[in-house]
């Protein structure tokens, strides 16, 4: 049996660092491994780790910042208000989600409690970065064509740099290793505007980088 620590498709780094654990060999056997994650302090928070969900081979990710309340109660990511906003434009540009993989950068729900709700907090760089472990391993077995980076948090996870997304929206870049990545925003963003003119334009806008995805990735388009 080979116990030499495997390499990353997305780095040279070792994937489970200081350690002779292998990649796990399928998404199901990484989803259980991840269960008994404590990487960083979060899953002292969480309900449960939300793992990503979606094709063995898809050929998008998507990647959102981390699991909001009813994702972590749910034990599914984008299963909230901001979820069920991202499958309508998804529908309206006919992008099939069943053929698209969706995860977050950061698996647990950081939040702190206000009253009778669970106030969502923004992951620090070091939640992120161990998290990174992995939306490594996920990138690794999915092996996508293209990430989509929805939000701060997964740009600076994929490209290392999570600053300036509004200048860098609708343009591609790349991971450490090459695979290209769209930035966006996080739908949820769309979800805070108040002006119902504001937010329709803000809609459309994501709809449009929505269309950018089926252009390079037309194996997405719904039936
Ligand atoms: Fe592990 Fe990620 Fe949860 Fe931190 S947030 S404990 S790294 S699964």
């Amino acid at each position: 049996m080979d116990r030499k620590p495997r390499r990353t498709l997305e780095s040279d780094m070792p994937l489970l660092e200081g350690s002779d654990v292998a990649l796990p060999r399928t998404l199901d056997a990484a989803r259980e491994a991840a269960k008994l994650c404590t990487r960083c302090p979060l899953y002292l928070l969480g309900t449960q780790t939300v793992f990503g969900e979606g094709p063995a081979k898809a050929p998008i990710m998507f990647v959102g910042e981390q699991p909001g309340d009813k994702e972590d109660i749910a034990g599914r990511p984008f299963v909230g208000p901001a979820g069920r906003l991202f499958d309508t434009l998804l529908q309206e540009v006919g992008l099939d989600r069943a053929k698209c993989y969706v995860t977050n950068a950061v698996k647990h729900f950081k939040h702190e409690p206000r009253g009778s709700f669970r106030l969502h907090k923004k992951p620090d760089t070091s939640e992120i970065e161990a998290c990174k472990w992995w939306l490594r391993i996920e990138a690794a077995l999915v092996k996508p064509k293209l990430f989509v980076a929805l939000g701060a948090t997964a740009t600076q996870s994929l490209t290392g740099n999570g600053r300036d997304i509004l200048k860098r929206r609708s343009h591609f870049e790349q991971t450490a290793d090459g695979v290209p990545v769209l930035i966006t925003v996080h739908p949820s963003s769309l979800l805070r505007i108040p002006n119902a003119r504001d937010a329709a334009a803000a809609r459309q806008m994501f709809r449009g980088d929505l269309e950018l995805i089926l252009d390079r990735v037309p194996a997405a388009k719904a039936a």
